[in-house]
């Protein structure tokens, strides 16, 4: 990958200096802005769009949070900050740094406090339909298959998605209310600015230059600047050379703005960072809402299950796209099925599995067998193989269904394989940046997609939110003591 060189020092004319700048406004720079001034600092924001959002304003606004937030309680949910990091460390990994994690877990009933009182609202009501934001504006939810097998025998299942009280998709409102309380922090923001490079000076960063409409200038940064840039989903070429299976599925469906260009992380490696992790990425492939639907069953090519339906989207996404090669198919009859909110169809219908395998292209014997057995143990309220939950289990293509049918799920044909990348600069706690020996490299900061962070190698939805504004925030509050102590 091409990393964007940063500039010398004695290179560069410094137009203006503050204690940090952040570079870009999404949920992670947002926080990252209030928390530095909260904490004392002189801080300028730039964003290269019109304003604040990023992708973090098109999301649903589930914000991954646990351990006992005051949300939890107020619904009636039980947490730890050690079962938290029980699911997550299983539901995440492998490969999920256990200090961030545990940092994360111990911070984060004081973190939903923190988004509160900075003017996110939220209503203690729980939604019983998981893996997305409440139609309504109810403000918790499951969002990791948190009380599917294999996680319900790891943690105690607890909901953990927090959604601001708002109908529907709330990635918006989030935004809005950041957008303000970052305008009331008394930071400085500067819309339809581009940082495009790092200064350094003998390995340390001390500004950034950036671009915007009266040209370019350089500031510099007394406490650090910190990279809240996203992901790069949208770089064509850093996706084809460092995130290959990412590149499977149709485009179409890739996740994030044409800013997710990875910029800010080749802007970090031309400042002595590294990148890690940039392969991991998030892979949705949605069967519901209504979660109902899980009822169904998912085969792939040689007519076998291979997953629990009623796990987590984006864990049935990743694995139906790595292990299986994107050749799914959801077996369901006209009782379970009913088109849904993305518009999953039947497309094929038959009187018996065997006919039903000769249409879709699966070996006959193998579908015949796999949905006697499954009907077989669903009959008596069980899935020994793959441990679904019971609401779930019910008998496929018997009557009162007329026949058995298939969703086809296939990546080249169609169906929704949502992606967005998950790699990103490496990192310590406070998001400082790290070089190729783990050392922190001086006044720079990545948080939020540009940063490897808790999604090692799986996802849940919430963690980007979550971890972007818990770390971001810490960032935040780093750079600007970093500041503070440069002045003494
Ligand atoms: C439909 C949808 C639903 C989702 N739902 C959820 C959900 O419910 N919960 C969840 O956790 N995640 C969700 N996600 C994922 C989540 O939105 C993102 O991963 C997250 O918002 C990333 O936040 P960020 O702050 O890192 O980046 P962004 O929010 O993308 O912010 C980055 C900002 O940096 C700016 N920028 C980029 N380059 C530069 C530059 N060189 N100079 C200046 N500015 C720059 C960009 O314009 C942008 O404003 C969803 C995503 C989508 C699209």
């Amino acid at each position: 990958m091409d990393s964007v060189p940063a500039l010398e020092r004695r290179d560069v004319r410094f137009e203006q200096t503050v204690d940090v700048v952040v570079v870009g406004l999404g949920v992670a720079g947002a926080s990252a802005t209030i928390a530095a001034r909260q904490t004392g600092g002189d801080v300028l924001a730039v964003e290269r769009s019109s304003g604040p959002g990023g992708t973090s304003a098109n999301s649903g606004g589930l914000i991954y949070l646990g351990g006992g937030t005051a949300l939890q309680e107020a619904c009636g949910f039980g947490d730890s900050p050690e079962n938290m990091a029980a699911f997550l460390q299983a539901a995440l990994g492998p490969g999920v740094g256990d200090g961030r994690l545990q940092a994360y877990c111990d911070g984060s009933p004081e973190h939903f406090d923190w988004l509160v009182s900075i003017g996110v609202p939220f209503r203690a009501q729980f939604c019983d339909e998981p893996n997305r934001e409440s139609t309504d504006d109810a403000g918790l939810v499951f969002s990791g298959g948190e009380d599917t097998f294999p996680f319900d025998e790891i943690a105690r299942p607890a909901p953990r998605a927090h959604k601001p009280q708002c109908l529907d998709s709330a990635g918006g409102f989030l935004m809005e209310r950041l957008g303000v309380a970052v305008s009331e922090s008394g930071a400085r923001t500067a819309s339809d600015v581009r940082a495009d490079a790092l200064v350094v000076d003998g390995g340390e960063v001390v500004g950034v230059q950036v671009t915007g409409d009266d040209g370019t200038r350089a500031i510099r940064a007394r406490g650090g600047v910190i990279l809240a840039t996203g992901g790069f989903i949208h770089n064509e070429a850093m996706v084809a050379e460092h995130c290959p299976r990412a590149h499977l599925p149709d485009p179409v469906w890739r996740i994030g703005t044409p800013n997710d260009d990875g910029r800010g992380i080749r802007m970090g490696l031309g400042a002595g960072a590294v990148a890690t992790r940039l392969d991991a990425f998030e892979c949705a492939l949605p069967l519901g809402p209504p979660h109902r639907l899980a009822r169904g069953i998912l085969v792939n090519r040689h007519g076998e299950r291979f997953i629990n339906e009623d796990a987590y989207t984006g864990r049935i996404g990743l694995d139906a796209l790595l292990d299986q090669d994107g050749f799914v198919y959801m077996i369901t009859d006209d009782v379970i099925h009913e088109r849904n909110m993305v518009g999953l169809h039947v497309g094929y219908a038959a009187a018996t599995p065997a006919e039903l395998a000769v249409d879709i292209g699966v070996p006959p014997d193998a579908l015949a067998r796999t949905v006697a057995e499954y009907n077989e143990a669903a009959g008596r309220g069980e899935d020994p193989v793959f441990h679904k939950r019971a609401p779930f289990l019910q008998p496929i293509g018997v009557p009162p269904a007329s026949g058995i049918g298939a969703v086809d799920l296939r990546v080249d044909h169609g169906a929704i394989y949502a992606t967005f990348t998950l790699g990103g600069l490496a990192t310590d706690c406070d998001g400082a940046a790290l070089d190729a020996i783990g050392s922190v490299v001086p006044g720079l900061y990545a948080v939020g997609r540009t940063a490897a962070s808790l999604a090692a190698h799986y996802y849940v939805s919430g963690i980007s939110l979550g971890d972007g504004s818990f770390f971001g925030r810490r960032a935040g509050s780093h750079a600007a003591k970093q500041a503070q102590r440069s002045k003494t």
